[in-house]
């Protein structure tokens, strides 16, 4: 373990990614540190897949204290929702079982949605995340119209959809964007605040053509509990993962020997906008 606290100035890319082994392990170790994550997440939320390394495995991972500091103490909303996000969920399977993550471009935010009768609303809602070329805008428009813009790479969506969850309060859709669009009406913000609840978070994501071809043969993995969690992990990808190769394996999981494999298949199909 490192005697010293990793530097001060680059702490906010350490937390981001940029730290080493080594000084990954200090900061599991060292109070002062998990704080400081703590800290930098307040301004620069912990990516989708930092949520799903957690949901993965909270003993294991590194800044526990952070992230327990950041979802109680500090309350985020952002996080907590997309925690609940069935793609974090499907990812950290994946993890929990191969240690070995899919790669993903994910973007979340969170939004309060103000609506009152018969009064324009307070302030307009606008939420912004970017990240590595990629990002993600839900914004109000005319006539109370929620619209969302995911600009992600597209050279990341090889099925030409991007996958977009909306996690409320009391609500959860999963749709999808064609990757080169600019915006999206998602209804209004009366109907979303109705929907959703006053608090929303949205998650934009894309795989990569070759995590797909990964996740492809998973499907057809050995282990049983390696096919479910790949076909729940293409289901919450949706038409956004549903590559040719991934969409065959699922008809054929549909026949697989166990019954599991066969239910997850068979709710991913119907995901991926297909009928067998
Ligand atoms: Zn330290
Ligand atoms: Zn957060």
């Amino acid at each position: 373990m490192l005697a010293h606290h990793p530097s001060m100035a680059r702490f906010a890319e350490g937390v981001h990614g940029a730290w080493t082994a080594l000084q990954i392990e200090h900061v599991r170790r060292c109070d002062f540190c998990q704080r400081l994550v703590a800290l930098e997440w307040n301004s620069r939320h912990p990516e989708v897949k930092t949520l799903a390394a957690y949901a993965a495995n909270p003993e294991d991972f590194p800044y526990a204290a952070a992230m327990r500091r950041h979802l109680e103490r500090d309350a985020c909303r952002r996080c907590a929702l997309l925690s609940r996000s069935p793609l974090v969920k499907a990812l950290a399977a994946l993890v929990r079982l191969d240690k070995k993550p899919l790669e993903v471009i994910a973007l979340g935010l969170e939004a309060r949605l103000r609506f009152q009768q018969m009064a324009p609303p307070q302030e307009e809602v606008y939420a912004y995340e970017a990240d590595g070329g990629s990002s993600l805008t839900l914004h109000q428009g005319g006539d109370d119209s929620l619209l969302v813009s995911a600009n992600i790479n597209p050279m990341t969506a090889p099925s030409g959809r991007v996958l977009l969850e909306i996690i409320g309060e009391h609500g959860y859709r999963a749709t999808d964007l064609p990757a080169y669009e600019d915006s999206r009406v998602c209804g209004s913000v009366q109907e979303a605040r109705h929907e959703f609840g006053e608090h929303v978070a949205m998650l934009a994501a894309s795989a990569s053509p070759e995590s797909l071809e990964e996740l492809a043969t998973w499907m057809i993995d050995p282990r049983a509990d390696l096919r479910v969690a790949a076909a729940q992990a293409a289901g919450a990808l949706g038409a956004a993962g549903a590559t040719p190769e991934i969409v065959s394996r699922l008809i054929e999981l549909q026949r697989d020997q166990d019954e599991r494999v066969r239910k997850a298949a068979a709710e991913a199909v119907v995901r991926c906008g297909k009928v067998s």
